[in-house]
């Protein structure tokens, strides 16, 4: 435990030194590289050891025209290790239980800058219409369920917000005329929350107390 210690240490303070004092030219001189990658060493591992980006490192690696085989670039940072080895697992482990004991999860609190008002509708407007309906992988046709079929409907139609019925502008609802819920537009109509209640119970689809 005391010598891993001190190699970490060793490790720190020469990242430390390195990252104050000198340039990535001054570091990665083609010696320098050249030898870390004879002894094995991935770029990770170098990045590690110098401070340095792990882009830089590989940067390098092209500059000095060294062939490194795939797998020594990319390796999984945690892969064959052991909470015990590394202080990166122990650390995500406690923060994990940490979170777990506060009854928050790991994100909790964590919160990205929310997206502009144009973004969103560019996002939108670029999205509508490319994974629904047929286009879709998941189309099912008839089979669909009532509430997939609810979903293609407001993809595919645009509501206009007036109740067909009692003709007041307000949140509506798609109606089902044949009970059938048919892929077809004229299939449904669009009601207000009370009279598409009032109208299911007329057809008998829906029981219960009449909303005044
Ligand atoms: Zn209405």
């Amino acid at each position: 435990m005391g010598s891993w210690k001190f190699s970490q240490l060793v490790v720190a303070l020469n990242t430390w030194y390195n990252m104050v004092m000198k340039k990535p030219i001054d570091i990665l001189t083609k010696d320098f590289v050249t030898q870390a990658v004879q002894e094995g060493k991935r770029s990770r591992e170098i990045a590690r050891e110098t401070g340095l980006n792990d882009r830089t490192i590989r940067w390098y690696f092209r500059k000095y025209n060294l062939q490194v085989p795939k797998w020594n670039i990319h390796k999984v940072w945690n892969k064959d290790k052991k909470a015990v080895d590394d202080i990166r697992i122990k650390v995500a482990i406690e923060a994990a239980h940490e979170a777990r004991r506060g009854n928050g999860s790991w994100n909790k609190g964590l919160k990205l800058p929310p997206l502009k008002k144009e973004t969103k509708a560019k996002i939108s407007k670029s999205l509508k219409g490319k994974y629904v309906g047929i286009k879709s992988s998941n189309w099912k046709g008839e089979k669909a369920s009532y509430s997939r079929k609810h979903k293609w409907l407001s993809a595919e139609y645009n509501k206009e917000g007036i109740c067909a019925h009692c003709k007041i502008q307000k949140p509506t609802e798609w109606a089902n005329i044949s009970q059938k819920y048919l892929r077809n537009r004229k299939d449904y109509i669009e009601l207000c929350r009370q009279c598409h209640v009032k109208y299911d119970m007329s057809k008998g689809i829906r029981f219960g107390r009449k909303p005044s």
